[in-house]
C-alpha cells in the first residue's frame, strides 16, 4: 500500500523535528535514543541522549563503564532497569560481537532490553531492513485509521498490529517510513484532539471519516494499581548520612536510597515514631522521628506514598542492627550517588 506510505513520507518531510539521532545510521546512537525513548517523551529524552552520548561517544565506552556511573547519568528518567540492560548489552557487544551490532533482526533481538520495537527501529533506521515499528504512536495511527477494534494488549491485537503497520510500508524506504509514522503519532494523531485536518492521511482513515476517532486503540481492562507506603529516614551524625544501594528484584534496583521501611498501610502522623521503632526492632523512647516531608508517586502499576522523616536515635548508632546494612557517606558526596527522583527532589531541592 504505497500511496499511505507516500502520503506519509511526503508529509514527513516537510513537518519532523530535527533530532540527532535522526541525522545518522550509527546503530549504536540509534539504539541509545530508542532505549531512552521507550518509555519517555522526546522533550526529556533529547537533554538525557545528548548528556550519554557525549560520555559515551561509543559502545567500547559505554562497556567499561560502571553501573553506578550509568545509573548517574540515567537518574531522573524511571524504568532503570533500561540502563542496566544497556550496560549488559554493550558489554556483551564489545566481548562477543567485536564492538559490532549485529546487522539483522534476528540478532538484534537476542540483546538484552532489545525486543520487537528496538530491534526493528535499529534494523529499519540503521541498517534499511523491512521491519515495521510498533510503538504507542504507531499503534494508535494504525487503529484510527483501519477502526481496528481488536484490543491492542491482546495476543491478536499484537498480531494484527503487526500485519497492518507490514503491510503499509514502503519496503524501498522502511527507515523513513517508520520514523514517519511514529512522528504522525507524536505530532498529529494525538491521543486526545488529533488534528485530523491537517493529517495526511485524512481521507482514507476510518475513524476521521465516522468521528471515532477516541474511541481508538481499543485495550482491555487496567491492571490494578497497588498502593505501597515507604518511609524514608534521614540519619545524619557528624556530618554523614546513611544510605544503601536497593539490590532486590524491586523498583529502582541499582539506586541508592535512605534507611527505609515499608508499612501495610497508611499510618497516622502520631504513630510514625512508634511504627518505626519497631521495624527497626528498637524501644520507642531509643529515638525521636520528625516528619519532614510527604508526597505520592506514581509509576506503572503502583503508587507510592512517601513519608520523609529526620530520625534521630537516643542510642549508639553502631548497636542498631538495622543500620548494619547502610553506609554512612560524607553529606557533600550525596550528589555523586544515583538516588530515584523523589529522593533526589527530598534531598536536594529542600
Ligand atoms: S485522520 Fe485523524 S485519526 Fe486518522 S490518522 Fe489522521 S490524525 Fe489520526
Amino acid at each position: 500500500m504505497p500511496k499511505i506510505s507516500d502520503a506519509l513520507i511526503l508529509w514527513y518531510n516537510h513537518h519532523q523535528r530535527d533530532l540527532p539521532w535522526r541525522n545518522t545510521h550509527d546503530p549504536y546512537l540509534i539504539w541509545v535514543s530508542e532505549i531512552i525513548l521507550q518509555q519517555t517523551q522526546v522533550a526529556t529524552g533529547l537533554d538525557y541522549y545528548l548528556r550519554i552520548t557525549k560520555k559515551y561517544p561509543t559502545i567500547a565506552s559505554m562497556a567499561v563503564a560502571s553501573e553506578d556511573d550509568v545509573l548517574k547519568m540515567w537518574q531522573g528518567l524511571g524504568y532503570y532497569s533500561r540502563a542496566r540492560n544497556m550496560l549488559a548489552t554493550a558489554k556483551i557487544i564489545v566481548d562477543n560481537y567485536q564492538g559490532q551490532f549485529p546487522c539483522d533482526y534476528p540478532g538484534l533481538l537476542k540483546l538484552k532490553g532489545i525486543g520487537p520495537y528496538t530491534a526493528s527501529a535499529i534494523a529499519s533506521f540503521a541498517f534499511h531492513l523491512p521491519h515495521a515499528v510498533v510503538d504507542g504512536n504507531v499503534a494508535r495511527v494504525l487503529t484510527r485509521l483501519f477502526a481496528m477494534a481488536e484490543p491492542i494488549d491482546s495476543i491478536n491485537g499484537k498480531k494484527e498490529l503487526d500485519r497492518l503497520a507490514h503491510s503499509i510500508m514502503d519496503v524501498k524506504q522502511p527507515g523513513i517510513h517508520n520514523q514517519a509514522i511514529m512522528e504522525l503519532g507524536a505530532l498529529v494523531c494525538r491521543p486526545l484532539s488529533p488534528q485530523c485536518s491537517s493529517c495526511p492521511l485524512n481521507k482514507m482513515c476510518q475513524a476521521n471519516s465516522r468521528g471515532t476517532q477516541e474511541l481508538f486503540p481499543v485495550k482491555n481492562k487496567r491492571v490494578a494499581v497497588r498502593h505501597r507506603y515507604l518511609i524514608y529516614m534521614y540519619i545524619e551524625q557528624n556530618n554523614k548520612v546513611y544510605i544503601a544501594k536497593r539490590t532486590d528484584n524491586d523498583i529502582w534496583k541499582g539506586l541508592y536510597q535512605l534507611p527505609l521501611i515499608e508499612l501495610p498501610h497508611p499510618i497516622p502522623q502520631h504513630e510514625i515514631n512508634q511504627s518505626i521503632a519497631l521495624a527497626m526492632g528498637l524501644p520507642e523512647p531509643a529515638l525521636t522521628a520528625q516528619l519532614l516531608h510527604e508526597t505520592q508517586h506514581q509509576l506503572t502499576h503502583q503508587k507510592l506514598h512517601l513519608t520523609f522523616v529526620s530520625l534521630q536515635l537516643h542510642q549508639d548508632v553502631n548497636q542498631c542492627h538495622f543500620l548494619k546494612n547502610y553506609e554512612a557517606i560524607d553529606k557533600q558526596q550525596l550528589h555523586g550517588y544515583a538516588f530515584p527522583k523523589p529522593l533526589v527532589t527530598f534531598l536536594f531541592a529542600h
